[in-house]
């Protein structure tokens, strides 16, 4: 499970990895801007199809598959209600997402580190001895597309 995680998110990251996190932020955000009203529309597509029906409560933030009141951010199933609706998905989108929030956050001032040369570290308390039969081979998955 976490492998294929891991997976999903290399391959959704695989060219913007050589970026600027700021570049690898947005590219991350309009990525899900244009998947995420695709996906409500594939939903609501489904649900008109009465292939699934997930119950929707917009009032008290809650959907039955759990994702929007876990993530406080829109599920696929909440885009297709509001579509349904015609209501303004952006309204119910956490203020924790909001640009405000992390501008507080990353406005805080962080300690700057000594330089590297006047750390002060322990010596270690064991010996790191690496098991050669663990090493990957050459051969196999390409290197270049992992993070
Ligand atoms: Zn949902």
């Amino acid at each position: 499970m976490t492998t294929n995680l891991v997976e999903a998110v290399n391959f959704v990251l695989r060219r913007t990895r050589h970026l600027p996190i700021s570049a690898v932020f947005w590219a991350k955000f309009y990525r899900l801007a244009t998947l995420m009203p695709k996906m409500g529309l594939r939903q609501a597509k489904q649900i008109e199809a009465g292939h699934l029906s997930y119950t929707v409560d917009l009032r008290n933030r809650r959907c039955e598959c759990g994702i929007f009141q876990t993530l406080r951010y829109p599920c696929a199933h909440v885009h297709a209600a509001c579509a349904r609706a015609n209501l303004n998905v952006e309204q119910f989108i956490d203020e924790i997402y909001t640009l405000e929030r992390k501008l507080r956050i990353w406005g805080n001032e962080f300690p700057v580190m000594p330089d590297v040369s006047n750390w002060e570290v322990p010596p270690p308390i064991f010996e790191m001895v690496p098991d050669c039969s663990l090493r990957r081979h050459s051969k196999g998955r390409p290197q270049s597309t992992r993070i």
